[in-house]
């Protein structure tokens, strides 16, 4: 076995390794969810456009509706007038020309509708084309976005593998007891195992060391780990 001091270097050596490592794996992993949540959106608002689009053709029924209903009455107003001339009393007359008057009264007020839902037809025709444009722009940027991040996960990928192949070169290294105490923190400790001291407090939680830690570290006779957060010290010389 190396001497401690050795091995200490190797170790801080190491968590620089894999600082990065973690790094780009929390990239990597960031990735799929980033094109994931990219898609939903666009989905989201591809339905939104599909929800007009419902909207409008549910408009041109009741324009429809409306318009079947428009020719009905005026068939019935044809009706009442051919039979004004078929009346033998003036009541008669009247009562007919009352109705023919109503009939007219209804017909106006759905030739009103009927103008409102052209109205409201162009007013949503109009949303639905910005619309189209914005999901047109806004697909195209996605697949930009989406090249850009597999490119970059392409990177991230061949970076990692340069990295592991350091890490094993650099874990042959290092003594077995060592490595295994040192990946134990590395784990619990979300991927930060070994820490300098610097004026005389623990760089991992901050905690000051007394005196006969930092002789002890500086004895280099064996790992010393912080009684606060058990990680693996050392003093930066
Ligand atoms: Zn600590």
């Amino acid at each position: 076995m190396q001497k401690l001091e050795e091995q200490i270097k190797l170790l801080v050596e190491l968590q620089g390794l894999d600082a990065q490592i973690i790094k780009i794996d929390n990239t990597l992993e960031s990735i799929p969810h980033v094109i994931r949540k990219m898609d939903e959106n666009f989905k989201g608002e591809t339905a939104a456009l599909k929800a007009l689009e419902a909207g409008v053709k549910a408009l041109g029924l009741k324009r429809k509706e409306k318009e079947g209903e428009l020719e009905a009455k005026e068939g019935n107003i044809k009706k009442y007038q051919s039979q004004l001339n078929q009346v033998k009393t003036n009541k008669e007359y009247t009562a007919l020309q009352e109705e023919i008057g109503r009939i007219k009264a209804d017909n106006s007020l759905i030739e009103e509708d009927i103008i409102k839902i052209f109205d409201q037809v162009d007013a949503e025709n109009k949303k639905i084309e910005a619309e189209k444009e914005l999901l047109k722009r806004k697909e195209a940027d996605i697949g930009v976005e989406k090249k850009k991040l597999s490119d970059e996960a392409e990177r991230a990928k061949k970076e990692m593998e340069g990295l592991k192949s350091q890490r094993l070169a650099l874990t042959a290294r290092i003594d077995k007891d060592i490595l295994k105490k040192y990946e134990r923190v590395l784990k619990s400790k979300d991927g930060l195992a070994v820490v300098p001291v610097i004026n005389d407090s623990c760089q991992g939680c901050f905690r000051v060391m007394p005196p006969q830690v930092i002789n002890e570290i500086k004895m280099n006779e064996g790992l010393v780990f912080c009684d606060n957060c058990t990680r693996i010290l050392y003093v930066e010389e």
